[in-house]
C-alpha cells in the first residue's frame, strides 16, 4: 500500500470517535470506585432492573446491562413479570425497591405494556434511585442546572465530547430530535453556563423547515432521529463534529440484518473532522453511564448515612 493511502487511513480513523474504547475507560474507572466503596464503607452498588413482557429487544438489553454491572463489581437483579402484569404490581415492586438499602439504582426497561401508564411508574420510582433520569425531579434539577441523575444517553454523548477534548463553548449545537429521553435534555445541558456546555442550542423536528439550512450551521450536529441515514452529506458542514445517537436495524433482501445510525456515515466522512459510528458509538458510552449512574446512587446513600 502507497504510503498516501496508509495517511488516508490514519487521518480517517483518527476522526472516528471510538465509543467502546471510552466507555471500556469509564468502566475501568467505575469499578476502581466500585472496590473503594466495598473497600471503605462495605457498601455495594445495587441496580435493580424490571422488565415486563416479553419484548425481545428489551431482554437483551437488560440482560446486558445486567452484565455489564458484574464486570465492574455491581451487583444486579433483574425482575421479570409477565406481559399481563398489573400497573399496581408494577408500582408494589418499585416501591419496595425504594425502601431497599441494598438498591442504589432502579431501572424499569421500557416501552412497558400498553395498559400500564408510563409515567405513572417511572414517577414513582425513588428520585435517589432513578438511574434513568427520567423522574421529573431529576428532568427538572437537570434544566435548572441542580445536581442530579443525568440521562445515559445525553450524559454519555457529553462524556464523550469531553473525552475526545471537543469544546463546546461558543459552538453551534444542532440537534435532530427532541424525545425526553435525548434531544431536550441534550439541548438542555448543552446550553448551560458550565463546562461541557455554553453552546449556542438549536432543536430541529419533524415540523422544521428546511432542516439542512439549520444543519448545514452545526459546528457541532447531533441526530437523535430514529430514521436510518436521515443525515446525508447535503446536511453537513465541512469541518463539522457529527454525533449519531440513532440505532436502526436495517434487513437486507437476503434477510441479513445490521444496525445502522440516523447518518449517512460514509457519505459524510470525508466533510467531518470527528463522527461516532453505529454501532459502537454513543450506545456503549449510554451503558457505561448507567453504570457511573448507579455507583454515583451508591456514593449518595454512603454520604446520607454518614450525614
Ligand atoms: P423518538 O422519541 O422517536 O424521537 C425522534 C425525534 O426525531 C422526534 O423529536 C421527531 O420529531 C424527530 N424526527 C423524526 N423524523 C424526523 C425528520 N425526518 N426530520 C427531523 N426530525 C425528525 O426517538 P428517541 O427515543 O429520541 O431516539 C432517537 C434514535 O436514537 C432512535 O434511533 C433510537 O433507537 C436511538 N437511541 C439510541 C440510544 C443510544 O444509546 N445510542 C439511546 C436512545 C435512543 P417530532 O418530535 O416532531 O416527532
Amino acid at each position: 500500500m502507497s504510503k498516501s493511502m496508509n495517511d488516508d487511513k490514519n487521518v480517517t480513523r483518527s476522526k472516528i470517535i471510538d465509543g467502546n474504547a471510552l466507555a471500556s475507560e469509564i468502566r475501568d474507572e467505575v469499578a476502581e470506585h466500585v472496590l473503594q466503596m466495598k473497600r471503605e464503607h462495605g457498601v455495594t452498588p445495587g441496580l435493580n432492573l424490571l422488565l415486563v413482557g416479553n419484548d425481545a429487544a428489551s431482554e437483551v438489553y437488560v440482560r446486558y446491562k445486567s452484565k455489564d454491572c458484574e464486570k465492574v463489581g455491581i451487583t444486579s437483579t433483574i425482575v421479570r413479570l409477565p406481559p399481563e402484569a398489573t400497573q399496581a404490581e408494577v408500582v408494589e415492586i418499585i416501591r419496595a425497591w425504594n425502601a431497599d438499602n441494598a438498591v442504589h439504582g432502579i431501572l424499569v426497561q421500557l416501552p412497558l405494556p400498553k395498559h400500564i401508564d408510563e409515567q405513572t411508574v417511572l414517577q414513582t420510582v425513588a428520585p435517589e434511585k432513578d438511574v434513568d433520569g427520567f423522574h421529573p425531579i431529576n428532568a427538572g434539577r437537570l434544566l435548572i442546572g441542580l445536581p442530579g441523575f443525568l440521562p445515559c444517553t445525553p450524559a454519555g454523548v457529553l462524556e464523550m465530547l469531553k473525552r475526545s477534548k471537543i469544546e463546546t463553548a461558543g459552538k453551534h449545537a444542532v440537534i435532530v430530535g427532541r424525545s425526553n429521553i435525548v434531544g431536550k435534555p441534550l439541548a438542555s445541558l448543552l446550553a448551560q453556563k458550565r463546562p461541557q456546555g455554553n453552546a449556542t442550542v438549536t432543536v430541529c423536528h419533524t415540523q422544521t423547515r428546511n432542516l439542512h439550512e439549520h444543519t448545514l450551521r452545526a459546528d457541532i450536529l447531533i441526530a437523535a432521529i430514529g430514521v436510518p441515514n436521515a443525515i446525508t452529506a447535503d446536511h453537513v458542514a465541512d469541518g463539522a463534529v457529527v454525533i449519531d445517537v440513532g440505532i436502526n436495524r436495517m434487513t437486507a433482501d437476503d434477510g441479513t440484518s445490521k444496525l445502522v445510525g440516523d447518518v449517512d456515515f460514509a457519505a459524510v466522512l470525508d466533510k467531518v473532522s470527528a463522527i461516532t459510528p453505529v454501532p459502537g458509538g454513543v450506545g456503549p458510552m449510554t451503558r457505561a453511564m448507567l453504570l457511573k449512574n448507579t455507583m454515583q446512587g451508591a456514593e449518595r446513600f454512603i454520604a446520607k448515612d454518614a450525614s
